[in-house]
Protein backbone atom coordinates (compact mmCIF):
# COMPACT_ATOMS: atom_id res chain seq x y z
CA UNK A 1 0.00 0.00 0.00
CA UNK A 2 2.25 2.99 -1.56
CA UNK A 3 -0.57 5.35 -2.25
CA UNK A 4 -2.67 7.51 0.35
CA UNK A 5 -6.05 6.40 -0.20
CA UNK A 6 -7.77 9.35 1.22
CA UNK A 7 -8.82 12.66 -0.84
CA UNK A 8 -9.16 15.91 0.43
CA UNK A 9 -12.41 16.83 1.58
CA UNK A 10 -12.91 13.10 2.92
CA UNK A 11 -13.72 12.15 6.11
CA UNK A 12 -11.85 10.30 8.66
CA UNK A 13 -11.37 8.79 11.84
CA UNK A 14 -8.27 9.31 14.10
CA UNK A 15 -6.81 5.47 14.79
CA UNK A 16 -3.83 6.48 17.22
CA UNK A 17 -2.36 9.70 18.38
CA UNK A 18 -3.23 12.46 21.08
CA UNK A 19 -6.67 12.92 18.98
CA UNK A 20 -7.44 8.99 18.72
CA UNK A 21 -11.47 8.42 18.56
CA UNK A 22 -11.99 11.86 16.69
CA UNK A 23 -13.38 12.45 13.19
CA UNK A 24 -12.35 15.14 11.00
CA UNK A 25 -12.32 16.14 7.43
CA UNK A 26 -9.20 15.98 5.30
CA UNK A 27 -7.60 19.42 4.73
CA UNK A 28 -4.61 19.02 2.74
CA UNK A 29 -2.39 16.09 1.68
CA UNK A 30 1.49 15.75 1.60
CA UNK A 31 1.60 12.30 -0.31
CA UNK A 32 5.73 12.20 -0.63
CA UNK A 33 5.54 12.09 3.50
CA UNK A 34 2.13 10.20 3.64
CA UNK A 35 0.62 12.62 5.82
CA UNK A 36 -2.73 14.30 6.28
CA UNK A 37 -3.92 17.31 7.92
CA UNK A 38 -7.12 17.25 9.20
CA UNK A 39 -9.07 19.69 10.75
CA UNK A 40 -9.39 20.37 13.96
CA UNK A 41 -7.28 16.91 14.53
CA UNK A 42 -3.41 17.48 16.13
CA UNK A 43 -3.80 20.75 16.88
CA UNK A 44 -1.38 23.03 18.24
CA UNK A 45 -2.17 26.64 20.21
CA UNK A 46 -0.12 29.27 18.55
CA UNK A 47 -0.44 33.27 19.18
CA UNK A 48 -0.80 34.57 16.26
CA UNK A 49 -0.77 38.70 15.18
CA UNK A 50 -3.53 40.09 13.94
CA UNK A 51 -3.77 39.18 9.95
CA UNK A 52 -6.55 38.70 7.17
CA UNK A 53 -6.48 35.26 7.73
CA UNK A 54 -7.12 35.98 11.79
CA UNK A 55 -8.15 39.54 12.13
CA UNK A 56 -8.32 39.50 16.01
CA UNK A 57 -5.21 37.47 16.16
CA UNK A 58 -4.65 36.08 19.78
CA UNK A 59 -4.35 32.32 20.24
CA UNK A 60 -5.23 30.23 17.63
CA UNK A 61 -5.38 26.45 16.81
CA UNK A 62 -3.35 25.47 14.12
CA UNK A 63 -3.60 21.75 12.61
CA UNK A 64 -0.67 19.66 12.08
CA UNK A 65 -0.40 16.92 9.51
CA UNK A 66 -0.42 13.35 10.74
CA UNK A 67 0.55 10.18 9.65
CA UNK A 68 -1.94 8.91 7.26
CA UNK A 69 -1.46 5.05 8.19
CA UNK A 70 -3.38 6.57 11.44
CA UNK A 71 -6.36 7.24 9.42
CA UNK A 72 -9.30 5.30 8.50
CA UNK A 73 -11.74 6.68 6.32
CA UNK A 74 -15.37 7.06 6.89
CA UNK A 75 -17.97 7.12 4.60
CA UNK A 76 -19.84 10.68 4.69
CA UNK A 77 -23.18 8.58 4.53
CA UNK A 78 -23.11 6.22 6.61
CA UNK A 79 -21.26 7.62 9.02
CA UNK A 80 -19.33 4.42 9.69
CA UNK A 81 -15.13 3.37 9.10
CA UNK A 82 -14.71 1.82 5.40
CA UNK A 83 -13.44 0.58 3.20
CA UNK A 84 -13.20 1.83 -0.57
CA UNK A 85 -14.40 0.16 -3.98
CA UNK A 86 -13.69 1.18 -6.72
CA UNK A 87 -16.16 1.62 -9.93
CA UNK A 88 -14.70 1.82 -13.41
CA UNK A 89 -17.54 2.83 -15.79
CA UNK A 90 -17.26 4.89 -18.76
CA UNK A 91 -13.88 5.75 -17.98
CA UNK A 92 -15.05 7.18 -14.77
CA UNK A 93 -13.67 5.84 -12.05
CA UNK A 94 -16.06 6.60 -8.56
CA UNK A 95 -15.00 5.51 -4.86
CA UNK A 96 -17.83 3.50 -3.58
CA UNK A 97 -18.56 2.47 0.39
CA UNK A 98 -18.07 -1.10 1.04
CA UNK A 99 -21.16 -0.78 3.51
CA UNK A 100 -23.52 1.09 2.72
CA UNK A 101 -22.55 2.28 -1.48
CA UNK A 102 -22.70 5.46 -1.42
CA UNK A 103 -20.53 7.41 -3.25
CA UNK A 104 -17.88 8.99 -1.52
CA UNK A 105 -16.99 11.66 -3.40
CA UNK A 106 -20.22 13.02 -1.85
CA UNK A 107 -19.35 16.10 0.26
CA UNK A 108 -20.44 15.05 4.13
CA UNK A 109 -23.18 17.81 5.54
CA UNK A 110 -21.66 19.32 8.25
CA UNK A 111 -24.63 18.97 10.98
CA UNK A 112 -25.89 15.84 9.18
CA UNK A 113 -25.96 12.85 11.90
ZN1 LIG B 1 -21.31 4.16 3.77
Amino acid sequence: MKNIKIKISDLVFVKAGKDKGKIGQVIKIFPAVRKAEVQGVNTLKKNAKPSKKYPKGGIIDISHPIDASNLALVCPSCRKITKIKIERSNKKVTRICQKCQADLSIKPKPNDK
